[in-house]
């Protein structure tokens, strides 16, 4: 056995080692990344901390084997245990969801609504989604995305007095330029979408109606979002957002018809093998997702939402269309002269991470933005409760409110800083 390993390796018993034993340089980089996990509050709306079960799934042997195809019909060998790790990752979505068909393949969520523009769209054709500023996700058409560069992308945006969708606008633009898809969904919208009234326009004008759910996916399996799924033709999410899972996408339908175009664009139109790996993740977090517990943190999320949405509105800090139904926070910084990037970098120094957003109606590059996009669903999963995200809904209000001429006031920051050390110490993760 000896002698084989040294004619196989070129260093004895590296093949055994850990990051840590064999590669010290890569190692003190993972474990900086867990202390900057354990030491920041994660605010960033999309995304979650995995349980270590999912952790352990996504990072197993799977990750070895190729396994083009589908379920009992591969084209490789050696595939009949992932073939029942990927029917579970099914089943369990199915569930989940209540749908009738899904496919766990995409690499991820922009893969996963690639693969519906190849089933369904050719080169040139009209798609409508929701502009990037009124909260849509770049994949739905916006410009520098492929979605934008080979389609003939057209989009809506909100009402300017609630800040909600322009169903109006949509029914214009469908009259004019009759899309073949429309596509609900984004990646910054606060509130409940109306799938109703968006079946309602994709029947009387016949397109396609496509709900990106990769943000509330986790909210609409929990108990506590309306489910698109018996409203759109197609439904893609993420899986690592509210849902939790193993890192990647996931296509949705009832339409026996549409699945097939939809299987074989993931596979053989647009991707080579999947991730069996992750698609294991998948499986262990939507075991997860089934469970009780699922439900009671979802409902946790959604209220520690409203919590965190009302602290900041007590402290005169202007929330898109005055609060949220989901786990999104939209911070509207017009009001105080603050850009969107300035409040960002002044959270990071203060222990909150976060991310820049568009506004509706910003009139400021994407690089600045004029808001601030907060996220619960990562923080509650380590523990946290309404009264700690009052208290962080605070601290974020002392950065805001301590901002002169678009900089921060740094003895307002230190001071946030250790309080949030202080909570994050009382939930630690992993
Ligand atoms: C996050 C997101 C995506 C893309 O997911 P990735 O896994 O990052 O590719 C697509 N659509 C919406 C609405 C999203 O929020």
């Amino acid at each position: 056995m000896n002698e084989q390993k040294k004619i196989l390796f070129y260093e004895e018993g590296f093949f055994e080692k850990s990051v840590k034993e064999y590669d010290p340089i890569l190692s003190s980089f993972l474990e900086e990344e867990k202390r900057r996990q354990q030491n920041q509050i994660e605010m960033i709306a999309s995304e979650n901390f995995v349980s270590r079960s999912v952790l352990e799934a996504q990072g197993s042997v799977l990750t070895n084997k190729y396994a083009e195809g589908y379920p009992g019909k591969r084209y490789y060998g050696g595939c009949e245990v992932v073939d029942k790790v990927e029917d579970l990752a099914i089943n369990r979505a199915q569930k989940l969801f209540n749908a009738k068909f899904v496919n766990v393949q995409p690499h991820s969520g922009a893969q996963a609504n690639q693969a519906v523009f190849l089933a369904l769209l050719n080169p040139g054709d009209t798609i409508l989604g929701m502009s990037l500023d009124a909260g849509g996700h770049l994949t739905h058409g916006a410009k520098p995305n492929l979605s934008g560069k080979w389609f003939n992308s057209i989009q809506y945006g909100l009402n300017k007095n609630d800040s909600l969708i322009n169903f109006e606008q949509i029914e214009d633009l469908c009259r004019t330029y009759k899309p073949k898809i429309i596509i609900a969904g984004g990646s910054a919208y606060s509130r409940f979408i109306d799938f109703k009234k968006f079946r309602k326009i994709a029947d009387k004008y016949d397109t396609l109606l496509l709900v990106d759910m990769a943000h509330f996916s986790g909210l609409v399996a929990g108990g506590v979002h309306p489910n698109p799924i018996p409203y759109a033709d197609i439904v893609t999410t993420t899986t690592h957002k509210t849902l939790r899972s193993g890192r990647g996408g996931m296509i949705l339908t009832n339409n026996e018809n549409l699945f097939k175009k939809i299987n074989s664009a993931v596979f053989p139109g647009l991707q080579g093998g999947p991730l069996m790996h992750v698609i294991a993740g998948k499986a262990a977090g939507f075991g997860e997702a089934l469970k009780d517990e699922f439900k009671v943190y979802s409902q946790n999320v959604v209220s520690n939402a409203k919590a965190l949405s009302n602290t900041l509105m007590e402290r005169g800090i202007d929330i898109v269309s005055g609060g949220t139904d989901n786990h999104i926070v939209l911070v509207d910084l017009r009001n105080k002269c603050i850009t969107g990037n300035t409040c960002e970098k002044a959270l990071e120094e203060s222990g909150v991470t976060c991310n820049k957003n568009g506004v509706p109606f910003d009139e400021t590059p994407p690089s600045v933005t004029s808001g601030i996009r907060l996220g619960t669903s990562a923080a509650t999963t380590r523990g946290l409760k309404e009264n700690d995200f009052i208290i962080i809904g605070n601290l974020i209000s002392d950065v805001i409110c301590g901002f002169k001429n678009n900089i921060c006031d740094p003895n307002i920051q230190t001071v946030v800083k250790s309080k949030i050390i202080d909570i994050c110490k009382k939930y630690p993760i992993y």
